[in-house]
């Protein structure tokens, strides 16, 4: 029998030419102690939360993109991407890099409010974390261009504003070791894409707000939300 419609594949622009397929989009909760802190939580080594978002969730960080629906609290929450070139389960720390095609950057959209009720709730944080076009995303700079950077200045502004600024040498769970552990609960695969959780400075944006960032060295976003 023939496919009754075909799926679009989503796909993330790579610097440099060529698009990246993307195949899931796993991201960490809390990676840093500072941010941890401000979500209530205790910054403790305790193990890496995971939890994903679709593939179509995927989103030019340089474009006017959607105001979601059913919230009244959207965050943004800037984080380090990377981009699985080579797939793996059980990876080894020291073998991990070996996995990665490239690194970008995230802005991991959150319907805070959503998020606060299914914590509450002992519920799960799909709705709050997994909506339309709820990762938004520079291009891909490929590790054959600029090796595997272990730090860089980390930033995101809402209209000109410095929000949050940290660096990725912070990160609680550094990039081989959340790949280390995401590959003992699952399989990655080539176009898996991880979001490695944001430094401290979350907060609201509104319809018609420009959000930028970037990691020095790796890239930015510029993202316009439509006011209506
Ligand atoms: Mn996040």
């Amino acid at each position: 029998m023939s496919r009754i419609f075909d799926l679009p594949c989503p796909e993330i622009a790579i610097a440099g030419g060529g698009r990246f397929p993307v195949r899931r989009i796993l991201c960490v909760g809390s990676n840093y102690a500072a941010h941890t802190r401000e979500m209530g939580g205790d910054p403790g080594r305790e193990p890496p939360l995971f939890f994903s978002k679709p593939a179509d969730a995927v989103v030019s960080g340089e474009e006017t993109i959607p105001f979601p629906p059913r919230t009244a609290d959207l965050h943004h929450e800037i984080e380090l991407t990377v981009a699985i070139g080579t797939g793996g389960a059980n990876i080894p720390v020291a073998k991990a890099l070996d996995h990665v095609f490239g690194y970008g950057v995230g802005n991991d959209l959150t319907r805070r409010d959503l998020q606060a009720a299914a914590r509450a709730a002992g519920r799960p944080w799909d709705m709050a974390k997994g909506f339309d076009a709820s990762a938004v995303v520079s291009p891909i700079m490929p590790a054959s261009a600029i090796g595997h950077p272990r730090q860089a200045r980390i930033w995101l502004s809402v209209n000109g504003t410095l929000r949050q600024e940290g660096d990725i040498a912070d990160m609680i769970w550094n990039v081989p070791e959340v790949i280390a552990e995401l590959s003992t609960y699952i399989r990655l695969q080539p176009g898996d894409v991880i979001f490695t959780g944001t430094p401290a400075g979350v907060g609201p944006i509104q319809p018609g707000d420009l959000v930028e960032g970037g990691i020095e060295g790796i890239g930015t976003i510029a993202t316009r939300f439509a006011s209506g």
